[in-house]
C-alpha cells in the first residue's frame, strides 16, 4: 500500500486550531488501526524555534532525539500518543541552510539555484524522509501559517508537485478556515472561506475537505453554500463549533464522519473499529464539576499562556486522573520582586516554577521556592525551577547568601548551579544545549521513586546548567535528597526535600511526556499533595 498523505492548510486567519485538528485527525486514523505519523512544516526563516522568544512562538517542544520544535508537535504527541523525531518538523530556514550548504560544496555543478526546483525538491525530500523513517501508512502534514503568506508559497508548490508524483489518490487536502460572525445581522459569513479557497486554487490546489471553525452553531444551509462555492463534496464540509474541551475535538470530528470519509476517499482498509470509550470518559470527566485545587505557575512569560502549553496540559492530565480540577493562577515572577502578586502564591495549594532562561524575574522565583519550603506548600520545579530550589536552599539553609547559578551571577563564590565543562566553550546559541532523552536512576525510598514506581526512567532535557556536585554532600546533610541521578552518577536529575510534603525539582522537563490518559508521575505527585493540602481525599 503506498503511503497516504493528508495535508492541512489554514485559511482566513491563524489560531483557528489547525494543529489540534490535524492531531485529532491523526487519532481518528490511528484508532482505525493505521500507523500514523505527523509532520509540521513551518514557513518562517528561523532554523528552529529553539532560539525564538516564547513571546513570539510559545513553548519550544522538545522531542526524544533533542529536536527543538513547534508546540503543535506537543498536540500531535498528546492526541495520537506517538513519539516523534527530528524529521517531524522543519522550517524554511532548515531547507535553505541545506540547499546553500550543498551549493557551497559544489553539489549543483554550477547550476543556477532556484526556488523551483531546488527548494521545492528539498521540501519534498524532507517530507519523504519522515515517511521512510517512521514506516507510517498515513502521514498527516500541517503547513504553518495561512494560505496567502509569502513564506508558505514554496511549501504549497512542493505539495502540489508531490500530489502528482505520489498520485492524487494518495493525497488529501484539508483546508481549515474560520467563519466570522457579524453581530449586527447575527449571521456567520462564508466569504473569507471562499476567498482563501480561491487563493489556494490559484496555486493549483483544490481542497478535498473544508473544516470551518466557528464560535456559533453552523446551519446546514451554510455548509451547502460552502460546498457549492468552494467545489467541495457536501459530506466534506465540516463545521467545527469551538469546544471548551480540547480533547473533545477527535470526538466531534468522528461524529462529523471525518474518519470514515478519509478512509473511503484514500482507499484505505481499516483493520479495527475505533473504540472511543476512553476518550468519551475523559471528556465526561473534564466536563464534570470537580473539587478545585489552586496551582500557581510562577514564570517569566505568563502573559502568553502558550509559552507553558505542555505544563498546563500536564497539570490538567494529572488533576483529571485524581478527579480534581486545577485552577491555574498565573504569576509573573518579576512582579513578586516588587511585592506584587503574592496573594496568588499564598492562596495556592501547589506551586510550579517552570523552565526559563535569563535573569529577569529570577529572584522572584527564588523567593517563591523559599516560601514553598518554609510554608510546606507542594512545589514542583521544572528545570530552572529545580535550579532555583537549589539556589534558595544554599542561601537560606546552608547560609551561603550569595549562592547562585552562574547563569545569573558569573562571579558568585557559591556556584551551586554551574556550567558543565563541555558547555563552557560554546558560543553558538542554537541547538547547543543538553537536549532530548537522558536516563535517570531513581533512588529507592524517595518521593520521586514512589511517584514513578520504577527504577530507571528516561526524560527529555533542554538546558545548559547543572547542579554542582561539589555541594552535594552539604546539601544532603542539610536535608535535600538527590532522588534521581544519571546512571554514571555524575548528574543530578531530581532533587527533593526530606522534611516537606512534596518539594521536588527535576533537571528535565517531565511535562513533555505527560499524556491525557497517562499523566506524568511527578505532576500526579504534585496534584495529590496539593489536593491533600486543600483538604480533598482522592476520589476514585
Ligand atoms: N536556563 C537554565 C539552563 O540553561 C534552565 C533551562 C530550562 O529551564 N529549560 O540550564
Amino acid at each position: 500500500m503506498p503511503t497516504k498523505y493528508i495535508f492541512f492548510t489554514g485559511g482566513v486567519v491563524s489560531s483557528v486550531g489547525k494543529g489540534v485538528t490535524a492531531a485529532a485527525t491523526g487519532l481518528l486514523l490511528k484508532s482505525r488501526g493505521f500507523k500514523v505519523t505527523v509532520q509540521k512544516l513551518d514557513p518562517y526563516i528561523n532554523v528552529d524555534p529553539g532560539t525564538m522568544s516564547p513571546y513570539q512562538h510559545g513553548e519550544v517542544y522538545v522531542l526524544d532525539d533533542g529536536a527543538e520544535t513547534d508546540l503543535d508537535l506537543g498536540h500531535y504527541e498528546r492526541f495520537v500518543d506517538i513519539r516523534l523525531g527530528r524529521f517531524s518538523n522543519f522550517t524554511t530556514g532548515q531547507v535553505y541552510a541545506e540547499v546553500i550548504a550543498k551549493e557551497r560544496h559544489g553539489d549543483y555543478l554550477g547550476g543556477t539555484i532556484q526556488v523551483i526546483p531546488h527548494i521545492t525538491n528539498e521540501i519534498k525530500r524532507r517530507i519523504g524522509l519522515v515517511a521512510k523513517e517512521t514506516g507510517a501508512e498515513v502521514v498527516i502534514l500541517e503547513i504553518g501559517g495561512t494560505v496567502g503568506d509569502i513564506e508558505s508559497q514554496p511549501f504549497l508548490e512542493a505539495l502540489r508537485q508531490l500530489r502528482n508524483e505520489v498520485g492524487r489518490e494518495n493525497t488529501f487536502f484539508v483546508h481549515v478556515t474560520w467563519l466570522p460572525y457579524i453581530g449586527a445581522t447575527q449571521e456567520l459569513k462564508t466569504k473569507p472561506t471562499q476567498h482563501s479557497v480561491a487563493a489556494l486554487r490559484s496555486i493549483g490546489i483544490s481542497p478535498n475537505m473544508i473544516i470551518a471553525r466557528s464560535d456559533y452553531p453552523v446551519e446546514d444551509g451554510l455548509c451547502d453554500k460552502i460546498a457549492l462555492f468552494c467545489d467541495v463534496d457536501k459530506r466534506a464540509v465540516v463545521p467545527m463549533v469551538t469546544s471548551q474541551v480540547l480533547y473533545e475535538v477527535p470526538l466531534l470530528l468522528e461524529e462529523a464522519g471525518v474518519g470514515d470519509y478519509l478512509v473511503e476517499r484514500l482507499g484505505l482498509k481499516a483493520s479495527i473499529k475505533p473504540d472511543w470509550g476512553p476518550w468519551k470518559r475523559l471528556v465526561e470527566q473534564v466536563k464534570k464539576e470537580k473539587p478545585k485545587v489552586r496551582i500557581a505557575i510562577v514564570g517569566k512569560y505568563v502573559e502568553l499562556k502558550d509559552a507553558y502549553m505542555s505544563v498546563r496540559e500536564a497539570i490538567a492530565h494529572a488533576a483529571l486522573s485524581l478527579g480534581l480540577e486545577a485552577d491555574i493562577q498565573w504569576v509573573l515572577s518579576s512582579d513578586l520582586e516588587k511585592g506584587k502578586g503574592w496573594e496568588l502564591v499564598k492562596s495556592a495549594d501547589g506551586i510550579i516554577v517552570p523552565g526559563g532562561f535569563g535573569s529577569r524575574g529570577i529572584e522572584g522565583k527564588i523567593q517563591t521556592a523559599k516560601y514553598a519550603r518554609e510554608e510546606k506548600i507542594p512545589y514542583l520545579g521544572l528545570c530552572l525551577g529545580m535550579q532555583v530550589m537549589c539556589v534558595e536552599f544554599a542561601r537560606d539553609v546552608l547560609g551561603y547568601e550569595d549562592a547562585n547559578s552562574t547563569e545569573f551571577d558569573r562571579s558568585t563564590a557559591h556556584p551551586v548551579i554551574d556550567l558543565m565543562l563541555e558547555q563552557r566553550a560554546i558560543t553558538d546559541m542554537g541547538g547547543t544545549m543538553r537536549l532530548g532523552l537522558c536516563p535517570c536512576v531513581l533512588q529507592p525510598g524517595t518521593k520521586a521513586a514512589a511517584a514513578y514506581g520504577e527504577k530507571l526512567v528516561e526524560e527529555r532535557h533542554r538546558h545548559r546548567w547543572e547542579f554542582n556536585n561539589a555541594y552535594k554532600e552539604e546539601f544532603e546533610e542539610a536535608g535535600m535528597t538527590f532522588s534521581g541521578i544519571s546512571p554514571d552518577g555524575l548528574l543530578v536529575e531530581i532533587a527533593e526535600l526530606k522534611d516537606h510534603p512534596y518539594m521536588v525539582g527535576s533537571q528535565f522537563h517531565p511535562e513533555f511526556l505527560s499524556r491525557p490518559m497517562r499523566p506524568h508521575p511527578l505532576f500526579v505527585g504534585l496534584l495529590k499533595a496539593a489536593g491533600e493540602k486543600a483538604g480533598f481525599k482522592e476520589e476514585k
